[in-house]
Parts: C-alpha cells; structure tokens; sequence
C-alpha cells in the first residue's frame, strides 16, 4: 500500500492533504482532502477566524492518474461573521457550485480551445454540460481579472455569425492585438453599447481606431472620442480594388463573342489573388492570360491593383502619399471605369487612408484570426447562444492571462 504522504506530493495540491483513500475498480480513484491551515477568511470583509462555522463535503472531479478518473472530496467551510454573517471560505481547489476542481476545469478549457465539446467530454470521461459550464466559468473568471489599463488604440471589425447574415462587432486593442469586447450586430447601436462600456474616462484617451469603412462605426466613434485619428485597415481598403477587378473581368467576358470567352475561364482565382500567393505554374498561366490582346484592359487593371498594394506597405508616409497621388493619375488616364469608381471612393476617405500612412495601424487581427473564428464555429455546432460564441471568442482571441489562483 502506498504511503499517504506520497499521494498527497504527488497529488500537488497547496495547503491540502490526503488522509485517506481508495481505489475502485481499478479504474477510479477516491481521495480524501484536509485542509492544512487553521484560518478562515471571510469573502467579504477579509477577516481571519480561527474557527469555522460548519464544512459540508463535496466530491470533485480532479485531473486523472494514469488512466485512473480521480475524485477528491472536500470541505466546503462557511465561517459565521460577525459583519457579514454566514459565508462560504473561497476555496483554492474549486469554484462554488463547480463540479470538478479549477485545474481539472483549466484543462477541459484549453481542450475546448480546439476540440469540440462533444469530443472533449468523451476524452474527459465527463458529462457534456459539464464541460461547457467548466468552460464558460473558466472564462467568465479570467475575463473579471482582465487588465484593460491603458488601452489608447483601437480597432473594430466585424465577423459573421450566421452565414451571410446577423454579424458580430468586435473591439480589439491593437498594441496588444487582443479582442476586448463582442458585441452583436454592427449598426451605430451596439458601439454605442461598447463606449458606455467602457466608459468615459477611458474613452477619452483614445487616441487612435482602426476600422473598416463602414460608415455607421464611423459616425459613433466621431461622436464620442472627436479627437481620435480614424484609420482604415489597409485590408478593407484594398478589398473594394479587388472586387473591382472581378467587375471588369465579368464585363470584359461579357463582352467578348463566345469563342473568345475561353481566354477568361478559370481567371478568376488567378486575378484576386495576391500575386505573392501563386505557385510558379500559376503564375505563368496568369502570365499568359494577361498577354493576351483581348485582355490589354485587365492586365492595366492587375498592374494598377499589385501597385497599389505595394503602396501601402511603403514606410514613409511621404513617399506613400506621393505614390498614392501618381497611381490615382494613372487610373484617371486608364479611362476604367470601375477603377474610376473606386478612385472617387478613396477621395471620398482620404483621411482615414492617409492617417494609415501617418500611423500603420491595422486592426490588431492576425491573419490567423478567421480560421480561429470558423474553428470556433464548427466546433460550437449546437451551441446556438451568441453569448457562447461570444465567450469563446474572448477565451480563445483575447490573450486573457491565467491568475495565481488557478494554479494550485
Ligand atoms: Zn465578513
């Protein structure tokens, strides 16, 4: 029989130890726990007492032993206050009403991040509802210990719930390019909500926001920090030339007898592509279509597109600014009509487009960021709570730091 200060070791809970136990089945393992200190704190009011009021026991699930479920049961003490009257002692091992202990629920959680539910249950041996409270506590419990100080720059976007349809805002903070907030929808409103969130002394020192152009985002934000620079995300800016693009390719194909339609088939993913993101075959098949007499039209527009991009990772803001003004003369004398349109837009939001230049911020997303998004999505597959969705992507995009308190 082992010793049970070995378990107790091994075991590796602070300020614990096992006084008895016992194996069932050869597939669990129940421990008994004794808390080794001789004081109980209030929750309320921080006092000490020497003496606890009652302890009811409980049984949790804790983290497995070669293949062995584990179980620990523990007292809950409640202390009786004189001020505060009868309160339950904050236990390091669990939450209150949690059904497995904070490191049990640590894992499952860092589980959830890439597994579905589903499958985390079944590895966990545990019941599904249990995991998903595991999971929402854990991170409702970081998201209260968050450090938001000193956050000045901003940026928003917006990702799709449902496809095609009902999106969600998100506020990330660029210089840590974190998520801090998820609100749903993406009209005036629901910024309105974020700011009262985030209140007014906070607001005030915003001294950047990076967003797309979308103009209800636009019109909150001028309303409650006027100061701030607006800066659009190089990525949203780019977007309208690429579909433009695909306009002219449409029209062109539209155009030509249909014998010649050929030249076109197949060009599209070649076209909207960044050029950098072709294999070599492809780009030789690009090559070739844009060399084609009946395409003299798109191969100026492709130039003009793949210039641009160019422009917008120039450093210097004044030599951007000079590039920018040469390539809008350029597409003025190329006479395309859908880059002529694209063009008056960009008149339209010089400032946002020339405070890019100025401060070369973007939205704080990674490029991984959608995939994490769409993981989240097929793996909440019948979880069709927003908040859920919410939660999972503040847990998973919003770099929240694991505290002391979870680490027993
Ligand atoms: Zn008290």
């Amino acid at each position: 029989m082992p010793d049970i200060h070995v378990i107790t070791s091994f075991l590796g809970l602070q300020s614990h130890r096992v006084v008895r136990w016992k194996r069932h089945h050869k597939s669990w393992i129940e421990l008994w726990l004794e808390y080794d200190r001789d004081t109980y704190r209030c929750p309320e009011c921080g006092k000490s007492f020497r003496r606890y009021y009652d302890r009811p026991w409980v049984r949790l699930r804790d983290l497995d032993i070669s293949r062995h479920r584990v179980y620990v049961w523990v007292s809950r003490y409640r202390v009786r206050c004189p001020q505060c009257g009868v309160r339950r002692v904050e236990s390091r091992i669990a939450r209150h009403h949690a059904r497995c202990t904070r490191r049990f629920e640590r894992w499952l959680f860092t589980l959830t991040k890439s597994m579905p539910v589903k499958d985390v249950s079944e590895l966990a041996r545990i019941d599904w509802r249990t995991v998903n409270d595991a999971e929402i506590q854990y991170i409702v419990g970081l998201l209260r210990k968050r450090d938001l100080n000193g956050i000045a720059d901003l940026g928003i976007d917006e990702v799709s719930e449902k496809k095609g349809h009902r999106y969600l805002t998100l506020v990330t903070d660029t210089v840590k390019r974190r998520v801090i907030w998820v609100g749903r929808g993406r009209d005036r409103a629901v910024l309105k909500k974020f700011f009262k969130w985030f209140g007014n002394k906070w607001t005030r020192r915003i001294r950047c926001v990076v967003i797309d152009m979308h103009d209800p985002y636009e019109l909150e934000i001028r309303k409650h920090c006027p100061r701030a620079a607006l800066i659009y995300d190089h990525f949203h800016v780019i977007k309208p030339l690429i579909m433009a693009i695909d306009d002219i390719r449409r029209r062109l194909q539209s155009e030509l007898p249909p014998a010649g339609r050929r030249y076109l088939k197949g060009s599209r993913y070649l076209l909207l592509r960044n050029r950098e993101n072709l294999t070599a075959k492809q780009h030789i098949r690009l090559q070739d279509l844009l060399r084609l007499p009946a395409n003299e039209t798109l191969n100026a527009a492709y130039i003009l597109k793949e210039d641009l991009r160019v422009i917008f990772r120039r450093q210097a803001p004044k030599q951007a600014r000079a590039e920018l003004r040469d390539w809008k003369h350029r597409v003025r004398e190329s006479k395309i009509p859908e880059l002529l349109k694209y063009v008056q837009m960009l008149d339209r939001r010089r400032f946002g487009i020339l405070n890019f230049f100025k401060h070369r911020k973007t939205n704080g997303l990674s490029e991984g960021f959608n995939n994490v998004v769409k993981t989240i999505k097929k793996n909440a597959y019948g979880f069709h709570d927003w908040q859920y969705f919410r939660l999972k992507i503040l847990g998973n995009c919003g770099k929240l730091e694991h505290g002391s308190i979870d680490r027993d």
